[in-house]
């Protein structure tokens, strides 16, 4: 038996037990090893999975701390100028579950509290679709005929949330894959001369539909500087078989597919071209009708290959680095994806699987990882991230903050991104040395030799202190 203890309150989110975040529920807390019945079923970042973490070991901290994980995404949450209540929402606050990456509203310089999943007939009934005016129009949903579209529970949903500090509702939107659109053309707006309906995408916004070429612009802009890393604007109707074009950032310009539809599936045409070059082409795409013609796409396919899947095939994403040697770091986070985190603990049977991978697809592989490696790791190679461990060892341990990078490598892009900008901390206590000899442990196992044969030799170094530009700044007591 165990007594039934009062449920924490949560600054930042209301009522998680009725949005079925805490669940009632018999299970072991993971943090403190209790038993409990009251479980968490939100989001959690952390490298090891958590399952079942307690409502109070989530109010203390405690989870976010054994676990060195966060119950949301930094890069997600609008902007708030307060250490003390980033702390909180990101560390102390249970989720929500979106559809896409949850976002998190601000208002009066406090994080709002989340409220719950909304459609347009509870915005109804609760009177606030007047309050909520300028939030809708964002998302295009104060127009009459789309905004029947918000569903609670539905494909377009809406996350209602409300200001801790004046009472003010806001709202966030977003949409799963299967929404695609309006499907009766009365109801929008289409663009005259544009064949099909448009809409436009990207990882963190709800669609926009039949954008015009100035929203597009607008959202390529963005993207580029506030570092968004994906923008997409997909025709509901395949235009001469294509059926959406979209770019990646990579470090070197930005990644252009284009969706062709063949054989019933989507082949991808794409390569990489400078800002000038994603908005002309960006253009093209938008303005075919007037051009009636794939053939304005010609640069794109002959500039690059063509890869496909299919029996026997490496999977398309290897194809190229396969081909050129080369990988984008986008390509390097596909690879971390790998690790068994469940072997936690065992780092070699953490990595067996992004070993025995590289392994499979031959030495241009192999080094492509290690030179994008070594890349990310000489980026983050600086005195202004290495900073705090120095004020923590009290003195600067070259070693110590070469594997404590490599943990930052394994979190994922965001997390990388993240530490790269300043916006999260490395941890001293975390490291992952073992990253460092992945190359080499794939290169032997592919060749059956001793690993003072591996060949590759990369241009940069990640040992600490070789990014000269990045210690330029450094205080003369600390030397280097
Ligand atoms: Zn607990
Ligand atoms: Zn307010």
């Amino acid at each position: 038996m165990f007594f039934s203890r009062k449920l924490p309150k949560f600054k930042y989110n209301e009522n998680p037990v009725g949005n079925g975040i805490i669940v009632k529920e018999s299970g072991k807390c993971p943090v403190c090893g209790k038993k409990t019945d009251y479980v968490y079923k939100g989001p959690f970042y952390s490298a090891e999975e958590a399952e079942d973490i307690c409502p109070w070991c989530i109010a203390d901290g405690s989870a976010a701390k054994k676990f060195n994980g966060e119950f949301q995404d930094y890069d997600s949450c609008e902007e708030v100028d307060n250490e003390d209540y980033t702390d909180e929402l990101v560390r102390r606050t249970p989720g929500y579950c979106g559809w896409q990456k949850e976002q998190w509203l601000s208002h009066c310089g406090d994080y709002c509290s989340f409220v719950g999943n909304v459609g347009w007939k509870e915005l109804e009934m609760m009177g606030l679709v007047q309050e909520l005016r300028e939030d809708l129009e964002k998302y295009g949903l104060n127009e009459t005929g789309r905004r029947e579209h918000l569903v609670k529970g539905g494909s377009l949903q809406g996350y209602l949330f409300k200001c801790v500090v004046c009472g003010k509702h806001r709202l966030a939107v977003d949409s799963n894959l299967e929404f695609t659109g309006l499907p009766d053309a009365n109801t929008s707006t289409p663009q005259t001369g544009y064949a099909g309906g448009f809409r436009l995408e990207n990882f963190f916004d709800a669609p926009v539909e039949n954008p015009t070429w100035e929203q597009v612009e607008k959202h390529i802009k963005n993207m580029m500087e506030v570092g968004k890393e994906h923008v997409l604007l997909s025709l509901k109707e395949p235009h001469k078989g294509i059926r959406f074009i979209q770019a990646v950032s990579v470090d070197d310009g930005y990644d252009v597919q284009l969706g062709i539809e063949k054989n019933g599936g989507t082949n991808l045409v794409s390569r990489v071209c400078s800002t000038q070059e994603l908005f002309e082409l960006f253009s093209k795409f938008y303005n075919y009708a007037d051009v009636d013609g794939a053939e304005r796409f010609t640069p794109v396919e002959i500039s690059r290959k063509t890869y496909t899947g299919g029996e026997g095939k490496p999977p398309i994403w290897i194809q190229p680095i396969i081909e050129t040697g080369k990988m984008y770091d986008l390509d390097f986070f596909h690879f971390t994806d790998m690790l068994d985190w469940s072997k936690q603990g065992n780092d070699e049977a953490v990595l067996d699987p992004l070993v025995s991978f590289l392994s499979t697809y031959g030495d241009n592989v192999i080094f492509a990882f290690e030179d994008k490696m070594t890349e990310l790791l000489y980026a983050l190679d600086t005195y202004d991230i290495a900073k705090h461990l120095i004020e923590d060892w009290g003195y600067i341990s070259s070693d110590g903050f070469l594997y404590a990078r490599c943990m930052a490598l394994v979190n994922g892009k965001s997390y990388y991104t993240a530490i790269l900008k300043g916006k999260k901390k490395l941890s001293k206590d975390m490291e992952f040395e073992s990253l460092l000899y992945v190359p080499r442990n794939a290169w032997c196992r592919l060749h059956h030799e001793r690993d003072d044969n591996y060949p590759h030799k990369t241009e940069l170094s990640y040992e600490t202190f070789s990014n000269k530009k990045g210690w330029e700044n450094t205080p003369r007591d600390i030397g280097g």
